[in-house]
């Protein structure tokens, strides 16, 4: 490892500035899908004064720090938004090349950071609009295809102890039911009160992403986290309508890294994991 270390730094830095970049467009994707404007024609222009935006100053990150967070035309204070956004991008990108053993599984490592930015898109667009953008969610199911079809599942769904679904085409396959139909059958009888559509299609791509397991942990830190943010909305604002999405999108997130730890963290503490063992 150490007489790697430079290429390590190399990649490292790489990955960091793709990500920002990345990150760029993804501010594009979250203003733009719910007004259905074309996400390549036009450039961006500062929200007050409409100023077109210089090249030199669309750099990610550094050209909002170099500017005090204000339009260079007019002053006006551009919202940090726009630099958490490309910081979370390029920050998930470098935690999944660290996370994983990207010489092993390049692909995977890949369509997790891709995973990870259609999340952002999906937690920031819910969370503005409550929509979920129907082009984000077919681009989640093509990386549940390649998923399924590109990676050697086997080295990472499957611990040590031989924990996890047997076959993992099979567990992507029921993934893509086991949270979507109880989250459609909410979406009916609250009649879209509880539930969007919307949040039911994304868990039907995602769950085929992560598999079963991923998708039940998903739900779970969803609800956890979910439920959190709407008793702090309730009590700040006594609004009680929010987008769920978001939560998901947590969740997702979460067990698209820790999902097979998670799951067998549950199943040890709750003893349902030691028949398996014995088997
Ligand atoms: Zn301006």
């Amino acid at each position: 490892m150490s007489e790697f270390l430079p290429y390590y730094i190399v990649i490292y830095t790489f990955v960091f500035l793709f990500g920002a970049s990345i990150g760029s467009f993804l501010n594009v994707c979250i203003y733009r899908l719910p007004k259905e404007e074309s996400l390549i024609k036009r450039n961006s222009h500062c929200m007050t004064c409409g100023t077109e935006i210089k090249r030199r100053d669309l750099i990610p990150i550094v050209s909002w720090c170099l500017l005090g967070g204000k339009c260079r035309a007019c002053k006006a204070p551009i919202s940090p938004r726009y630099t958490i956004v490309e910081s979370l991008n390029a920050v998930l990108y470098l935690l999944v090349f660290l996370w994983f053993d990207v010489m092993q599984t390049p692909i995977h490592a890949i369509l997790v950071c891709l995973l990870y930015s259609a999340l952002i898109v999906v937690f920031f667009m819910d969370w503005d609009t409550q929509l979920i953008s129907n082009y984000v969610v077919i681009f989640i199911g093509i990386l549940a295809v390649l998923e399924f079809f590109f990676t050697d599942k086997l080295d990472y769904i499957t611990d040590a102890n031989g924990y996890g679904v047997d076959n993992p085409w099979i567990s992507q396959l029921i993934g893509m039911f086991a949270v979507s139909v109880p989250l459609l059958l909410i979406e009916l009888l609250s009649k879209g009160k509880a539930m969007g559509r919307g949040d039911v299609y994304l868990m039907v791509a995602c769950g085929a992403f992560l598999g079963v397991g991923g998708a039940l942990i998903a739900l779970f830190i969803a609800l956890i986290t979910g439920s959190i943010a709407g008793i702090i909305q309730k009590h700040k604002s006594g609004d009680s309508v929010f987008a769920f999405g978001p939560w998901l999108s947590v969740g997702v997130a979460i067990a698209a890294i820790w999902g097979q730890e998670l799951s067998n963290l549950y199943l040890n503490f709750t003893g349902l994991g030691i028949e398996q063992a014995a088997v």
